[in-house]
């Protein structure tokens, strides 16, 4: 797989950067040797690039998967840390879970956070630039759904890399826009920043279009790269595809949609807007969470867009 630079960083990755959320406890609880497999054919067929994050609880997978493995690996972690010790913590835990000496690139874990999250979060932020400074992270990132954030974090000289969400149906953006957060992008990437794209898929419910969806946010002036959640050699070997260029039949594409679910992640507060607007009574409350009946469920995707919290997953 060809090789790009994220933005000023100098940093080489992969454009498709394995998201590797999805195969974590907090989703499909893969058994650790199976999702160590899975990354590790991913290694081998030139992917380089891996985000995850503290609260994914996913290190172990990565662990065992890059023990041994020679050639060059880009780390891409989160911490919702808020304070300077906090987030030295996060940083320092997790190269111990690892087994590693640096992290690539460590973001603000700031998701749905306001305008204020720089000085919100200033001890945290300092901490990133300190651990920069004594070569224990490369690069400073955002991760973030917010427009106004990634518009803040292009005029900001600590932040070397944006992660924001975008998808062609502009499902899951805070504060503006599809085009809105276009824009901003672009103005990160002129300004330098190292642009890794999230949610291209808008939580698996593209899947059906799957090229489209990523030819949306590949063709965005300034992506350097896709984080995209992986679970099986199914889904590797169709995404592999399509960011080598190869032409793909639609029989691949019916495979990648076979076994899939619709999945309530833990960020589901109970709201019940999901409930009236899926037409196959297929949700329900459950102690204060949305509950999938996957008999009824026929993954339409009419309850996605509703959900305030980004809540709902197929995987
Ligand atoms: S995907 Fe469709 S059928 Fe399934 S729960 Fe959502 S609205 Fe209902
Ligand atoms: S709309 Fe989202 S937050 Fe509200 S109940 Fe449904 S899944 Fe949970």
């Amino acid at each position: 797989m060809e090789k790009v630079i994220l933005g000023k960083t100098g940093i080489k990755v992969s454009p498709l950067c394995f998201g590797v959320l999805p195969m974590g406890p907090l989703q499909k609880n893969l058994p650790i040797p199976v999702g160590k497999k899975l990354i590790r054919q991913s290694l081998e067929q030139g992917i380089n690039f891996f985000d995850t994050a503290e609260s994914y609880q996913t290190y172990p997978y990565l662990k065992e998967a890059l023990a041994g493995f020679s050639g060059e690996t880009v780390l891409s972690s989160k911490s919702t840390a808020t304070t300077y010790e906090k987030m030295e913590r996060a940083v320092y835990e997790g190269l111990t879970a690892l087994g590693r000496s640096y992290f690539d690139i460590f973001h603000l874990h700031a998701a749905r956070v306001t305008t204020t999250v720089f000085e919100d979060r200033a001890g945290a932020l300092k901490c990133l630039k300190d651990l920069k400074k004594k070569g224990v992270i490369r690069a400073v990132g955002v991760a973030t759904h917010s427009v106004d954030v990634v518009a803040l974090a292009a005029e900001r000289e600590d932040i070397d890399v944006v992660f924001p969400l975008i998808n062609k149906m502009g499902l899951g953006i805070i504060g503006g826009t599809r085009d809105e957060m276009v824009q901003a992008i672009t103005k990160a990437h002129t300004a330098g920043k190292g642009v890794m794209a999230m949610k291209a898929l808008a939580g698996g419910h593209l899947i059906g279009e799957l090229k489209e969806a990523f030819d949306f946010v590949r063709n965005i002036s300034g992506v350097n790269a896709i984080a995209v959640g992986m679970v099986d050699a199914r889904e590797l070997e169709i995404n592999l595809k399509l960011f080598n260029h190869e032409e793909i039949t639609r029989e691949y594409l019916t495979k990648v949609k076979t076994g899939k679910k619709l999945l309530v992640s833990v960020f589901c507060k109970g709201c019940g807007a999901c409930i009236n607007a899926c037409p196959n009574g297929a949700l329900s409350l459950n102690k204060g969470k949305a509950k999938v009946n996957h008999e009824l469920c026929l993954l339409c995707g009419y309850c996605n867009p509703v959900c305030p919290e980004f809540a709902l997953r197929v995987i």
